[in-house]
């Protein structure tokens, strides 16, 4: 069996260390990869097309007669990947254009939650800038969360502490145009308070299983400080979401999301991630994302007993509910190696040493990210390098297998948060 695997970081590194473990699988192409999976070994090898590329990665996998597609990112599900592949009878998995509002449409996502009773902040929509300033001078609460609609690549939401801010950051958006048409409609929603958690389903549309829940760290610096990123580091399980959590959100968010999608005309198909903010127990949705998360996936893969590639074709045949969906007994952590300057400006073109050890170790994984291959040469391409992943009994087995082995990886200027998992372990 063929592959062909959409995107080039960390998570489509993982879902190629992940489908290329199966005896079924015979090659794994991933377009356009990095430098990670240009080292994987013949088995895998990368394509030269990018990944909103639809029309050509299409007549790849007609002219290399691939059996299954797997998207990674949102892009391509925004500019209808997966609608084209189906169209051409060739197998896909991931959702439609159209389902995938609900990650690419905050509006859509808002307004189908609300239709369906599932919990999230309570939210006002604006499509211009005098009618969002008249709301913000009314309002007396502050925090409020504002959010460019459309994809903003993780930069378009401002948690505004005062009017202030909020006034700043509705000029950016609609004035400023600093996310240019993904901002022509603006959700402006209540502050919730809590702990930040990610769960992820597969699903074919009615059947769906869950990943183990993983908590993602967002922020640059130790302690949850400085600025946002596209993500620093991960674990799971997170003990935070209890089996009581995962209940509330199977039967309030999942159940309803699933039958919603279907009743509106537009089955969610693919992987769902449920963004969530945790709060005495009880579970609100913050987004949905139409794909796994990154470094969320370089957990959750890692810790999958089941084969992720018999998940995939039993999801594609509709018998999803019918395999075995088997985790490991185990925790994953993952950090995150990022070049200096990061997620601002920074150099690229660095040299990384990798330990061969590592490789030898089956605990531990490398998965690349912004990094490439050039003259045999590995070098940095990215503001997000590179994680790694470590397997251990415990989370704090595997938070310190993690650090030990992110020492066999050298580049220059290389910069890390050294923290991660701490707030699980506390
Ligand atoms: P990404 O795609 O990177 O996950 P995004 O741009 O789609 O992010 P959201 O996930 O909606 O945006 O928001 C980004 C972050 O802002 C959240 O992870 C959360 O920390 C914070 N946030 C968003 N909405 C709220 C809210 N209502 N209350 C508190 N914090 C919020």
């Amino acid at each position: 069996m063929k592959v062909l695997i959409v995107g080039g970081g960390g998570r489509e590194h993982a879902l190629a260390w992940a489908i290329a473990r199966s005896e079924k699988v015979s090659k794994v192409y991933v377009a356009p990869g990095n430098g990670g999976t240009a080292t994987m070994g013949s088995c895998v090898e990368n394509v030269a097309l990018g990944s909103t590329d639809v029309d050509g990665l299409l007549q790849f996998a007609v002219s290399e007669s691939v059996d299954l597609t797997v998207v990674g990112p949102e892009q391509p599900l925004e500019a209808g990947i997966v609608d084209l592949f189906a169209e051409a009878g060739k197998k896909v998995f991931g959702p439609t254009k159209s389902a995938a509002q609900l990650e690419t449409s905050k509006v859509f996502a808002k307004d189908f939650m609300s239709r369906h009773e599932i919990p999230t902040a309570s939210y006002e929509v604006f499509r211009d800038y005098d009618s969002a300033k008249d709301f913000l001078e009314k309002t007396t609460v502050f925090p409020q969360v504002i959010k460019a609609s459309g994809l903003a690549a993780g930069k378009g939401v401002v948690v505004a502490e005062t009017r202030a801010d909020a006034l700043q950051a509705i000029d950016d958006l609609f004035e400023k145009r600093v996310f240019g048409g993904a901002a022509d409609e603006v959700v402006i929603e209540s502050f919730l308070a809590g702990q930040e958690a990610s769960v992820f389903a597969i699903t074919d549309g009615t059947q769906y299983r869950f990943f183990l829940p993983s908590q993602d760290h967002k922020r640059i610096g130790e302690g949850d400080t400085g600025k946002n990123t596209g993500g620093m580091g991960a674990y799971a399980p997170a003990p935070l979401v209890s089996e009581e959590v995962m209940k509330k959100v199977e039967e309030r968010v999942i159940v309803p999301t699933l039958e919603g999608m279907r009743e509106e005309g537009m089955p969610y198909t693919g992987f769902l991630y449920i963004g969530l903010m945790i709060d005495n127990g009880e579970p609100s949705v913050v987004e949905y994302n139409a794909r796994l998360g990154d470094p969320e996936a370089q957990v959750v893969l890692p810790l999958m007993q089941t084969e992720l590639v018999e998940a995939l074709e039993a999801s594609l045949d509709g018998n999803l509910g019918e395999i075995a969906f088997e985790m490991k007994p185990l925790s994953a952590t993952t950090v995150v190696l990022a070049s200096e300057g990061y997620p601002g400006s920074y150099e690229k073109g660095k040299v990384i040493e990798i330990d061969p050890k590592l490789q030898e170790h089956d605990s531990v994984m490398v998965f690349h990210a912004g990094t490439v291959l050039e003259g045999g040469m590995l070098k940095t391409s990215g503001g997000r390098v590179l994680s790694v992943t470590a397997l251990a009994p415990t989370l704090g087995e595997s938070i310190a297998l993690a650090y030990s082995a992110l020492s066999g990886v050298a580049f220059d200027g290389s910069y890390y948060r050294r923290d991660i998992g701490a707030k699980a372990l506390a």
